[in-house]
């Protein structure tokens, strides 16, 4: 019974019997993992407030190689993930990338590339004060590249110019669009404005701390997500029902309007509930 260490983000945690919990995790060495952690929940557990969902942790556990099922053997805390446990919305963002990999990795298959995209988003959604959804959108931009969909949102894919003119169809199966001296090969997709492609290739390119930088207003906002939900749907099959997205469209329209979406004003039209 080998035992082995690694790095582990907590995507999302299940009761087991009386006193147990079975993990879902994210680890750094061998890909998505779940694992039992036996007596978590009794009241005097060494586990106590270490194994919550959204959290950074170090464990070391039992490893069986035939076995979907491993076991916990110790836990500790790397990063508790403090002011996004504190804030409603930002839970329910971090909670989107937990389910997006929950749904779409296999279990077993290392991805350090991925465990990294994962953590850097968590902390960027932790330090974050403002363009909460932007460390969101990004996320699924790279997601969708690291699964081999990169997308092309500036140049055109017959030409290699930059033509981008006020509306543009993406096509989602060549990741790009066509200006209208290429076009003539139809695919799936959706007609996307110009705002929208230029925060997509702000999105795909910049550093994930400097996306939250990018201020938009909620039409546009309303764009993206549409697209980049469908997108992440017409390239993986995992991506259908994500509980996570329709429980933030339920908080989006009680809270009514984000901060950073009262402040945009920087692409896209003006909000007509604040023009100016
Ligand atoms: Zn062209």
């Amino acid at each position: 019974m080998p035992l082995s260490k690694t790095e582990a983000i907590v995507l999302h945690t299940r009761k087991q019997g009386e006193t147990s919990k079975i993990l879902s995790l994210y680890t750094l060495h061998y890909g998505r993992l779940s694992v039992m952690a036996k007596g978590a929940r009794s009241l005097k557990s060494r586990y106590s407030g270490v194994l919550e969902p959204l959290t950074h942790i170090q464990i070391v556990f039992y490893r069986y190689e035939a076995r979907d099922l491993h076991y916990l053997s110790q836990a500790e805390i790397v990063t508790p993930f403090a002011s996004i446990h504190g804030q409603l919305g930002k839970m329910a963002l971090a909670a989107i990338p937990c389910e997006i990999i929950e749904r779409n990795e296999a279990a077993g298959h290392a991805n350090p590339q991925l465990f990294r995209l994962l953590l850097g988003s968590l902390m960027t959604l932790e330090e974050a004060e403002s363009g909460q959804r932007q460390v969101v959108r990004a996320f699924i931009l790279r997601y969708l590249a690291l699964s081999g969909f990169r997308g092309e949102y500036r140049l055109c894919l017959g030409c290699g110019l930059e033509k981008l003119r006020e509306r543009q169809f993406f096509e989602y199966g060549s990741g790009g669009y066509r200006c209208a001296g290429c076009e003539g090969r139809s695919d799936e997709g959706e007609p996307l404005s110009r705002q929208a492609m230029q925060a997509l290739h702000f999105l795909g390119h910049s550093e994930l701390e400097q996306s939250v930088t990018l201020r938009v207003n909620a039409e546009l906002g309303r764009e993206l997500d549409q697209f980049l939900l469908a997108n992440l749907r017409w390239h993986l099959e995992g991506a259908h029902y994500l509980k996570s997205i329709q429980y933030l469209e339920k908080l989006q329209q009680s809270i009514h309007k984000t901060q950073e979406e009262e402040q945009g004003k920087e692409y896209g039209q003006p909000d007509p509930h604040h023009p100016g």
